[in-house]
């Protein structure tokens, strides 16, 4: 199996690479070498990560062929903005109006959707998110997988279930082997093209395995690393980067640093913030966000969320809702509402419109089944499948009932396969900005 179509080079400048999928041209960083103009490769995040022979490409690409224009067409039909305007509330119009026009919206005006909760006008804004996400990226959507190498937590977050708090849970730490074996797994059998390891808060990582690991996955396997540890530093990310880690997925979890500090005792926002900006700076793809739904946050917290996100320069914008985990502090409180996130996706769509890739995360799979659906309808374009081998994957309970916690991946790949397909979407890469 494998839900991503090669892409044939169309012409290499400087380190880009143009790759044409079906007539539509995407950048690609060039990391590989000896690569010339008429290869087939394949991408992930804006990276080229492997070439790939030319018969194989044909065959693939002959069967996507049948396939990839029916999909457009079911795309922008679901995209089109069609919306029935009576008793609309006329402000939520014209602000509608504003951005699919492509006229930058006034954070007032954000702020204003984001209090929306009237059904018809919820709509439209939903639609208008899915309406810019088609016409900046057309029908493009990146499948990734997650390995969760290590759920051993030196911190103490007053909401999740592998923190301190959590003294009754088994803790993990997968062996370099381990990892290899699991990312082999993932690439080779279920064709994934990009994985995320993610790992606890872990004093103890050896940053030479991983760095080991992450140069094999990336060399002897091909694919696009994104590591996920927490704050490891400068030195580490450095070295992970040299091995061949190129995205760092890591969240700021909340703009407002009181709300930060009292969730996160003895820790700073600021130092937070300082991390991220060292990853972009070492050259990383971002993926960064907050939690929604948190003690204490307005919305124009979640406001001020979005556009930290966007100021920290996300390539992928990672919101999911607020899950307290039952043996945490904060287990009585309770998560928001599916509409509340799937406005803040909408949201993340009209601050980003062009540049935006937006996660459907697996803790919004989790608050609600049509998760992943309604996500990719308000203006999202990627998803996360869980990769983790079986034996540790209830360990890493961050969050109690995990969304796939007990689906093996095949069946995984298979529900988002069908469900993409309805939705007239293809696994071509977003690209980079040039
Ligand atoms: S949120 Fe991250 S750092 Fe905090 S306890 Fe959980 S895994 Fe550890």
């Amino acid at each position: 199996m494998c839900y991503a179509i090669p892409g044939k080079v169309k012409r290499i400048e400087d380190k880009f690479l143009i790759v044409d999928y079906f007539g539509e041209e995407r950048k690609a960083h060039n990391e590989l070498s000896q690569i010339k103009v008429g290869d087939y490769i394949y991408a992930q995040g804006g990276f080229a990560i492997r070439r790939i022979p030319h018969n194989e490409a044909q065959e693939i690409l002959s069967t996507w062929r049948e396939i990839f224009f029916d999909l457009q067409k079911v795309d922008l039909a679901l995209s089109r903005l069609n919306q029935e305007r009576k008793d609309i509330d006329s402000r939520v119009l014209s602000i509608l109006d504003k951005v699919n026009y492509e006229i930058k919206p006034q954070k007032e005006e954000l702020l204003y959707l984001l209090s929306i909760t009237q059904e018809k006008e919820l709509d439209f804004i939903l639609k208008s998110a899915n309406f810019l996400r088609q016409k900046y990226h057309k029908n493009a959507c990146c499948v990734h997988g997650i390995i969760e190498i290590s759920n051993t937590c030196s911190r103490n977050c007053a909401y999740c279930g592998i923190s301190t708090h959590n003294t009754g849970l088994r803790r993990y730490r997968m062996s370099k082997d381990e990892i290899f074996c699991a990312a082999q797994e993932a690439i080779e059998k279920h064709g994934f093209k990009a994985l995320v390891l993610q790992g606890a808060q872990d004093l103890n990582y050896n940053f030479k395995d991983l760095a080991n690991v992450i140069q094999c996955i990336k060399n002897e396997l091909g694919a696009l690393v994104i590591i996920s540890f927490g704050e490891i530093g400068p030195h580490a990310l450095e070295r992970l980067y040299k091995a061949g880690a190129r995205g760092l997925l890591l969240r700021f979890e909340t703009s407002n640093p009181q709300i930060y500090e009292k969730l996160h005792p003895g820790y700073t926002l600021k130092d937070r913030i300082q991390e991220i900006k060292q990853a972009y700076e070492l050259g990383y793809l971002l993926a960064t966000g907050g939690l929604i739904g948190l003690p204490g946050q307005s919305y124009q917290d979640i406001l001020n969320d979005l556009y930290l996100a966007k100021e920290l320069n996300a390539e992928m914008f990672s919101f999911g809702p607020f899950l307290p985990h039952p043996a945490t502090p904060l287990e009585n409180l309770k998560p928001v509402i599916e509409e509340e996130m799937l406005k803040v996706l909408a949201l993340a769509r009209f601050v980003d419109p062009q540049n935006a890739k937006i996660l459907v995360t697996t803790a919004f799979e989790t608050l609600s089944p049509n998760a992943c659906r309604e996500g990719l309808l308000s203006g999202a374009n990627s998803v996360m499948l869980n990769a983790t081998p079986f034996k540790y994957r209830e360990l890493y309970s961050i969050y109690p009932d995990r969304a796939h916690q007990s689906e093996e991946v095949g069946e995984q790949i298979d529900k988002t396969i069908t469900l993409l397909k309805q939705l007239g979407r293809a696994p071509t890469d977003l690209g980079v900005r040039a």
